[in-house]
């Protein structure tokens, strides 16, 4: 095997636009390992080449290096990150394995969405640690990046807590943008501030043909039929895209619920009449700010409180001018089956927005990583393949992996889900401990599942293979380098097995050690305020959950 000792990145013609993926490319590797003593080096050249398709990569190896040509610059980013993941590092030193190779994404919407609240990892970890994440994603060949501004707990546009989220979401697509990704921003479609007058408030009541409450609200939504609705609705949205001017905005979602809507007698069934009064007005303020982006309008938790939500929507949805691009759904969770497919709706191409963050886990990365490689390939089986891509719905880094695997069905249309956990585990792990790792990572969705009766007993429901995984991973963290073993990816993948394994030893109550296990994670995901779902159980967790219930039923 050929072993080199520095690295050469040559971008030639491509300076000033791949001085990020240079940078990220020798920090990619030093994290691993690598110690660049500036001999014996491996060149590497980032060539532009129009020949290539769309966001594709071509990678070749040449006499001591190797060549990545792309016409895109995310085409770089992704032949980057064939590069990387096919490395090793032994003592220091680069081993290069990636092969030649000429690859084209199968998707077009290869997307990722942040959840850009609950002071979450998105919303609180310092900034320098997000943006590297963003980075990480384009290597997999990621191409957009959506984030949601919260409005309803700011004042308004002059809250110095808005401000700084305004400027901190900036940041996080601007450096998608320089990653070869496109941002996106989610809106809803009667969003409000904390300061909406009583007059123009939305009605939450089960009411009008809502036989219960679908999804979240925070009682700060606006009616567009109250009056002065709709003429406050447009101004509060206008405002915030004059807040996000110069980013350039490739797609605008627009959502029904969880949080918003309303069900007064006007907008009721809000999915199929309030909701498409205001989604024009709104997709229409944001072609006159982000003329280039394209409007995905989302059918989330359609039909989830009004019985015929969808088919009433099939009959008022007109798309008149043409303002919607995209229809963006996933399959009904209590059904499994997917409201509408391609070109069903006005014959508008679908996106999904795959759940990758809470199944069959509650607090969400709470225990550390979360894998659900059968999930993922159910979900892909049952309608991925239809849909032009999609947006996983992420809550931290803990799903990492979970990105990962999807990555690699977005980009190849299909995609062996245990070759992409192997993958995984060689480029973060390392080679000599990968197909140990591997395994475990698959056994890891099995033992996940956990259900909370009590909240200081939350039951783990497939115990029986949690001590194996500890024990095999115990042995794979002795074997490891000492860079790999120190890293967050492998860190939140090791204290998931050990507080797997203690719970199931302790009649599912946390142990000392799973404590400082949660404390550890915590420390991770800086989630020090995080909301109770997005961080791990420590001793505050039955009261938070208590009060947090009292917050949702005392409504
Ligand atoms: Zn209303």
């Amino acid at each position: 095997m050929d072993m080199y000792d520095s690295l050469n990145i040559l971008a030639e013609g491509r300076q000033s636009e791949c001085a990020g993926l240079v940078s990220l490319i020798q920090r990619w590797l030093a994290e691993k390992g690598f110690a660049d003593t500036g001999q014996n080096p491996y060149v590497l050249k980032l060539i532009a080449d129009e020949t290539i398709e769309g966001d594709g990569y071509a990678f070749d190896t040449a006499e001591n290096g190797g060549e990545i040509r792309a016409s895109r610059l995310g085409g770089l980013y992704a032949g980057a990150g064939h590069f990387l993941l096919n490395a090793q590092i032994h003592k220091g030193r680069l081993c290069p394995g990636a092969k030649p190779v000429i690859s084209i994404p199968r998707k077009k919407v290869r997307g990722m969405y942040f959840a850009t609240h609950f002071h979450n990892f998105y919303h609180d970890a310092p900034l320098d640690e997000v943006l590297r994440y963003v980075e990480e994603l384009a290597l997999w060949g990621y191409n957009a990046l959506s984030v949601w501004f919260d409005m309803h707990h700011y004042t308004g546009l002059d809250d110095p807590e808005e401000v700084a989220m305004v400027g901190r979401l900036r940041a996080i697509l601007q450096k998608a943008q320089e990653s070869g990704m496109q941002p996106c921003l989610g809106v809803l479609g009667n969003e409000g501030f904390s300061t909406t007058p009583d007059a123009q408030k939305a009605q939450w009541k089960a009411q009008n043909g809502h036989s219960g409450l679908p999804g979240g609200h925070y009682h700060v939504e606006i009616c567009p039929n109250a009056p002065g609705g709709m003429e406050l609705l447009l101004q509060n949205r206008e405002e915030v895209f004059r807040a996000f001017l110069g980013i350039d905005f490739k797609y605008i979602w627009i959502w029904p619920y969880d949080q918003g809507g309303c069900t007064c007698e006007k907008c009721a069934p809000w999915g199929a009449s309030g909701f498409l009064r205001t989604a024009p007005r709104v997709a229409e303020l944001a072609r006159k700010h982000f003329p280039e982006c394209k409007i995905i309008l989302s059918l989330w938790l359609f039909g989830a409180s009004f019985e015929d939500e969808l088919g009433i929507f099939a009959k008022n949805f007109k798309n008149e001018g043409g303002y919607a691009d995209f229809i963006l759904c996933e399959p009904d969770w209590r059904t499994g089956k997917l409201p509408v497919r391609e070109g069903e709706v006005c014959g508008l191409p679908v996106v999904g927005f795959p759940e990758i963050s809470m199944y069959g886990c509650t607090p969400w990365g709470g225990f550390g990583a979360n894998p659900l490689p059968g999930r993922i390939r159910q979900l892909w089986d049952e309608c991925e393949s239809d849909m032009q891509g999609g947006f996983p719905y992420s809550e931290g880094i803990y799903e990492d992996i979970n990105k990962f695997v999807i990555s690699r069905m977005y980009w190849h249309g299909d995609y062996d889900v245990d070759a992409a956990l192997a993958e995984y585990a060689r480029a973060y792990f390392g080679g000599g401990v990968a197909e140990v790792a591997a395994g475990c990572l698959s056994g890891l969705e099995h033992t996940l599942f956990r259900e909370v009766q009590d909240p200081n007993r939350i039951m783990i429901k497939n115990p029986g293979r949690c001590k194996s995984i500890y024990d095999a991973l115990s042995k794979c963290d002795a074997e490891m380098s000492q860079k790999m073993r120190a890293s967050w990816r492998w860190r939140i993948v090791y204290l998931r097995a050990l507080i797997d394994k203690e719970a199931s030893e302790n009649d599912f109550y946390a142990t000392p050690a799973c404590r400082e296990a949660y404390d550890e994670l915590t420390a991770i995901y800086h989630a020090q305020n995080a909301n109770l779902w997005v961080r791990p159980p420590t001793d505050d967790f039955a009261r938070l959950l208590a009060e947090d219930l009292k917050r949702i039923i005392g409504y």
